[in-house]
């Protein structure tokens, strides 16, 4: 798995932001890269690649120094360690805004935890150092329980930095009306909103997520984002629970959310607490595909993008493999024995590095 914690050794008091340059004199096309005061430059390798700045020195342990040119790292000189906030080659790359979180999903990835460090100044520092045009997530725990900060944030980033875009999660429970003119204000082309529906029914969503009149609260959003302007990606985690009403979910989202821009119906990642509760929540859609065909169906035949994520392909019947993109980032991404000789594989995301050897497909195998 790519590492996306490194160790490193610096001499200061505080966490601070910087970005590498592995290669002196690395250019752009023909154009040498004009430093920045946040960049070090890697002045000689011996048990550590060593790094000079206008701000220090930095020694990083344990990788090749030709993987990380160019990457933004989140020094914590207490710990001895940096978090690569971005990777320069990775089209991957996610703030974690904070492990807080006002819902309790059942399959949730990420445990929420109470403790919260704002770390919203080095987000924007890492951001304008972030290479042209690159996409960043931002995820949590509930990025929108921090909106202030959040919408400062974009206002900052968006207009020092205007090749840049954004990919937001949020479960939707926290805008308002006066949230309005400041969503209005950001240039829509240039974020997408992640919002998870699990259920039509109020009751099955409501049950998913934890928190009870959360459907309600969240269809209001929608409306709220819609009338804002804002791009949607309708997100759906497939299980047991809710298999049975993704057609009613399609209905629903063609006749009351045709504003959406992708409705994303998603397979479950064993990790967290979906790990912990896979036999109840995995739903097998390589035996039963004909309820996500249909719902993919109905959706598309009204103008809707449809897609699937996390789906590995040969779980997917072959005429809708074209809405399977790869998606699960890089670095954390793996394959089975049993992809070893297929022929579809450079189109295919796999699965989650920590996918259960015993993955619960019944139809997987490689293609001929
Ligand atoms: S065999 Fe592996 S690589 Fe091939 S489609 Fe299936 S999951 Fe993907």
């Amino acid at each position: 798995m790519i590492p996306l914690r490194i160790k490193v050794d610096a001499n200061a008091d505080e966490p601070f932001v910087v970005r590498l340059r592995s290669f002196e004199g690395s250019v752009a096309g023909d154009i040498p890269i004009a430093l920045d005061a946040r960049d070090v430059v890697l002045e000689r390798v011996s048990d550590a690649a060593e790094y000079r700045g206008e701000g220090g020195c930095i020694r990083v342990h344990g990788i090749d120094p030709s993987q990380i040119d160019g990457d933004v790292l989140l020094v914590n000189p207490h710990r001895g360690s940096a978090d690569r906030l971005v990777r320069a080659s990775s089209p991957h790359n996610t703030f974690l805004v904070t492990e807080r979180c006002d819902q309790l999903c059942v399959m949730c990835s990420q445990p929420p935890k109470a403790h919260h460090v704002d770390l919203f100044a080095h987000f924007e520092a890492a951001a304008l150092l972030a290479p042209e045009g690159a996409t960043i997530g931002i995820s949590g725990g509930e990025p929108t329980l921090y909106k202030e900060e959040l919408l400062n944030f974009l206002v900052q980033t968006m207009g020092k930095r205007t090749d840049l875009r954004f990919h937001i999660l949020t479960n939707g429970q926290h805008f308002d009306e006066l949230d309005m003119p400041m969503m209005r204000s950001l240039e829509r082309e240039r974020i997408v909103w992640g919002v998870p529906l699990y259920c039509r029914s109020p009751e099955v969503h409501d049950e998913i997520v934890g928190k009870q009149g959360a459907h309600a609260r969240l269809v209001e959003t929608l409306g709220f984002l819609c009338r804002a302007g804002a791009q949607i990606e309708l997100r759906t985690v497939l299980m047991k629970r809710n298999a049975p009403g993704l057609t009613a979910l399609a209905r629903f989202i063609t006749s009351t959310l045709p504003f959406i821009q992708t409705w994303a119906i998603m397979q479950l990642e064993s990790i967290g607490y979906a790990r912990q509760n896979w036999q109840r929540l995995f739903h097998d859609s390589s035996a039963e595909f004909d309820g996500v065909g249909r719902a993919l169906d109905l959706v598309r035949s009204r103008g809707i993008e449809a897609q699937l994520y996390n789906f590995p392909l040969c779980t997917v019947p072959a005429s809708y493999r074209h809405l399977a993109p790869p998606t699960i980032s890089d670095w954390k991404r793996a394959y089975l024995d049993e992809c070893r000789d297929c022929t579809i594989k450079d189109g295919c995301g796999g699965f989650f590095e920590w996918h259960p050897k015993k993955h619960g497909y019944a139809k997987l195998g490689a293609q001929s």
